[in-house]
């Protein structure tokens, strides 16, 4: 691929072009290719996408509405899915092949349980602003606590990970040989007629018991490693026009391949101008407005505007800005596809250059320069 711009070549003669090229060292610039014969540059792809608007899966136990990459081809390295369980709901025992899989609780109560590889295993209960993180492959199972519906955000470290990627355990014991079943599970082969004939997916059940009942096998092992966390507890990075609270691998080491971030922008708030060197940004509206400018390079720029339910999908090293919408405040939850939080700012960018740099690159007066912002300022106040 060329380094040159492209899209602003269109005056330029190909002589002009080589000119350019010869003038900084070979090694730097890699193998030459004429920028006017080079492949069309794509416009920027949909980056928007209206979750709660699905009818996803609706059961008598709750629901679950889904953003894989099919639905929202954006998004290759991450899906989420909108949960809602009912009073003793079960989502089944299950694990996902391709996936690993985070939660954030918006609203109500569920408790879940894992087994790891390693034979030990958690039981939890999980209310408002709790997360849990199942690393790829981990057994699983999640059930509404009531009073009321259970509501979460689930996301999966795999744009790809629903496709032939989610394994139920009814999926399994409906499928198998009755004479396996009994020599494995102890039971005549009889027994199993009495068993789901197909994949249960989310199962109505009776509330549990709090606080939380043994598991079956009183050997196990707890967990070493927990899979909670309690985002909202963490103190929150504060900046001028709002909040964001962080949860990387350092605060939370199970969660070792997703950071997630929950922001709130007061009214007016502006999340500075910054990209991401290495992860793409997966951010799904709870409350609130906001618009969400990016800047894809070669002249490719997209704004658009975000609500509650929606999702918005940040390619990696893109550059971006969330400008807060309306009066009430804006909450989002953020997921990172990586374990470490990086993030570079335009205006401490700027500041990292001597003025003289500044002002022949943008052809600007020293005076303008000076008065350019040189310091990263996270979420700015609405403007005075
Ligand atoms: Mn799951
Ligand atoms: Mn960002």
């Amino acid at each position: 691929m060329s380094q040159l711009p492209k899209t602003r070549t269109a005056g330029i003669s190909r002589r002009g072009l080589f000119g350019a090229a010869a003038l900084a060292p070979l090694a730097a610039v890699g193998p030459v290719e004429p920028a006017a014969e080079a492949a069309e540059i794509e416009p920027l792809a949909n980056f928007k996408f209206d979750i709660e608007k699905e009818t996803g899966w609706v059961g008598e136990g709750g629901s679950a509405k889904e953003a894989t990459a099919a639905e929202f081809p954006v998004s290759q390295s991450i899906a989420g899915v909108s949960m809602r369980l009912k009073p003793g709901a079960i989502r089944e025992l299950h694990w996902h092949a391709l996936a690993a899989e985070w939660a954030y609780v918006i609203e109500g109560r569920c408790r879940t349980t894992v087994i790891a590889p390693n034979g030990q295993a958690e039981i939890d209960d999980f209310g408002p602003g709790d997360t849990w993180y199942f690393p790829r492959g981990h057994g699983h199972a999640l059930q509404g606590l009531g009073p009321g519906e259970c509501h979460f955000l689930l996301g999966f470290d795999n744009g790809h990970f629903s496709e032939y990627g989610t394994f139920s355990i009814t999926d399994w014991i409906a499928g198998t040989p009755p004479e396996i079943l009994s020599r494995n599970l102890g039971l005549p082969a009889a027994a199993f007629a009495g068993f789901p004939r197909k994949e249960v997916y989310i199962g109505t059940g009776r509330v549990p018991e709090t606080p939380l009942e043994n598991l079956r096998n009183g050997a196990l092992q707890p967990s070493q490693m927990s899979h909670k966390y309690r985002l909202d507890m963490q103190p929150p990075r504060q900046f001028a026009g709002g909040r964001e609270f962080i949860v990387s691998a350092r605060e939370f080491p199970i969660q070792t391949t997703l950071t997630a971030v929950k922001m709130e922008l007061n009214p007016g708030a502006l999340r500075e101008m910054h990209w991401h060197p290495h992860a793409d940004e997966w951010q799904y509206y709870v409350r609130g407005r906001a618009r969400v400018g990016v800047f894809g390079s070669h002249a490719r720029h997209k704004i658009d505007e975000f609500g509650p339910g929606q999702i918005a999908f940040i390619q990696q090293g893109h550059g971006h800005y969330v400008e807060q919408v309306g009066d009430e405040p804006t909450e989002l939850l953020v997921l990172f596809n990586h374990p470490e939080f990086q993030e570079i700012s335009l205006a401490a960018w700027l500041g990292a250059n001597p003025a003289s740099l500044v002002e022949d690159n943008f052809g600007i007066p020293r005076s303008v320069v000076e008065q350019l912002t040189k310091r990263e300022s996270g979420i700015l106040a609405r403007k005075a």
